[in-house]
């Protein structure tokens, strides 16, 4: 992958840049992005929208990786929305321990799981209005189930999303929700899942909030934030995180090479940080 090794000729700022402009940086990086995270998907494991429901409103406060260590037990044990339901409370709270917070959590998915039973005939619905009505689930979460699992576009502002967001000048919000429909604007529905994954992807393991590895960044001359993290290339590798870390360069073939999360999981890849 090459990494552009010159820093950016202009710091472009949003005041300074027309909505068309803009529109073209975005859709510049977007694309750079695609090709540089090709294997970019959701991180959260899940077969059916239950499962992303349920994955998605344990993820809060911890890392996805814990995340798919914990759900494999909790689906079997609960498979659909009827069962939890009906699951006993402590039981539950053992079970998605190991992912903290798990008091509130519980009560989360027993409330939630009842009113799929009770409103929408135990079958998670597809749309955003009825989502954001479930316990445990904001607007965040909804984009999350309707993008990877309905197909429906979405776009979801998590902490590294509005960071990198307001890093590359697409907004000046803090706000999710004003930052959700900035964003929209530069970029065509059809793509505002994916790019959801390649913003969050390169935040997590290029532009992280306290040492950007700026001069390993594959969109730093379109970034007008160039400069706020590392820019020697050496030291700005080092940086780097997941398949992307030094002495990863394996896994990053594989992953490149479309090798699944699970088939690298079973290899014995860590997929973790
Ligand atoms: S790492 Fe630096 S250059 Fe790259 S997106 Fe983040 S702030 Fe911009």
């Amino acid at each position: 992958m090459s990494v552009p090794d010159k820093a950016p000729a202009t710091r472009r700022r949003k005041t300074e840049e027309s909505l068309l402009a803009r529109k073209r940086r975005a859709r510049r990086i977007n694309k750079e992005l695609a090709e540089h995270y090709p294997y970019a998907v959701a991180e959260l494991d899940f077969s059916n929208p239950f499962e992303l429901l349920v994955a998605t409103i344990l993820s809060a406060q911890t890392t996805d990786v814990r995340v798919n260590m914990t759900t494999p037990v909790l689906f079997a044990r609960y498979p659909d929305a009827r069962a939890l339901a009906e699951a006993d409370e402590t039981e539950l709270q053992e079970l998605i321990k190991p992912t903290g917070f798990f008091r509130a959590k519980s009560q989360s998915l027993l409330k939630m799981a009842g009113q799929i039973v009770d409103e929408f005939d135990g079958e998670v619905p597809g749309k955003l209005d009825d989502l954001v009505k479930l316990a445990g689930v904001g607007r965040k979460t909804a984009n999350v189930v309707l993008g990877n699992a309905f197909g429906i576009p979405g776009i979801t502002v998590d902490t590294h999303f509005l960071r990198l967001s307001r890093r590359f000048g697409w907004t000046d919000s803090t706000d999710a929700v004003k930052v959700e429909f900035d964003v929209a604007e530069l970029f065509e529905p059809k793509d505002w899942t994916m790019l959801s994954h390649h913003v969050v992807f390169h935040g997590r393991r290029v532009c992280h909030a306290r040492k950007p590895a700026c001069g390993a960044c594959p969109v730093a001359q379109w970034c007008p934030s160039y400069g706020e993290g590392e820019v020697d290339p050496e030291k700005a590798r080092k940086l780097l995180k997941y398949e992307l870390a030094p002495g990863r360069e394996e896994l990053l073939a594989r992953m490149m090479a479309g090798e699944t999360r699970r088939e690298l999981r079973a290899a014995g890849f860590p997929l973790g940080a």
